[in-house]
């Protein structure tokens, strides 16, 4: 395999993850870090459930990928994410070392690999991590857009909701 499609088959691993957060009602990014063409941890966005801050996906894969390898430098490792990593996820891969990060769709507010800012190539950094943006970028916003526009739809519903018991109150209180 060269290298374009290494990528593309590893960022549909992470893709796998990121449904798994949509699963359990999170915000679908998932994120896998590839040592030696092998899967050595996966992560997925869990920080509605464990009111946790820090539960993001390449947090989550990071720390797993520390505990595998006994190290908490992960020299050699690539980290594919659906989303550009956040200011927070962008520091803990420059403190982790990782040697490349790759992701699917960019995020123009907060990504720090660039959009809003960038973190992982900044000049005052001691550690400069590779960057490879936009693999299955159309995919990875998709699924992000389809998430908000479902939540959004389900918000309207549970005002609906809310109104109509107060209608029916004063419906009754006016016979
Ligand atoms: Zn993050």
């Amino acid at each position: 395999m060269n290298k374009v499609k290494d990528d593309i088959y590893w960022m549909h691993k992470a893709i796998e993850q990121a449904h798994k957060a949509q699963e359990i009602g999170e915000i679908p990014v998932g994120a896998v870090l590839v040592v030696d063409n092998k899967i050595i941890a996966k992560g997925w966005n869990h920080s509605i459930i464990d009111n946790d801050p820090t539960a993001h996906a390449e947090i989550m894969a990071l720390r797993k990928g520390g505990k595998h390898l006994q190290n908490y430098r992960l020299l050699d490792a690539t980290l594919y994410i659906t989303l550009e990593p956040c200011v927070m996820c962008a520091g803990a891969i420059v403190h982790s070392r990782v040697k490349r990060v790759v992701y699917g769709a960019s995020d123009l507010k907060t990504g720090a690999a660039g959009s809003f800012i960038d973190i992982l190539q900044h000049p005052g950094m001691n550690h400069k991590v590779e960057i490879t943006s936009g693999v299955l970028g159309e995919e990875c916003s998709q699924l992000l857009s389809q998430f908000f526009k479902m939540r959004r739809a389900e918000k309207k519903q549970l005002k609906k909701q809310k109104i109509s018991p107060v209608l029916v109150n004063t419906e009754q209180t006016t016979k």
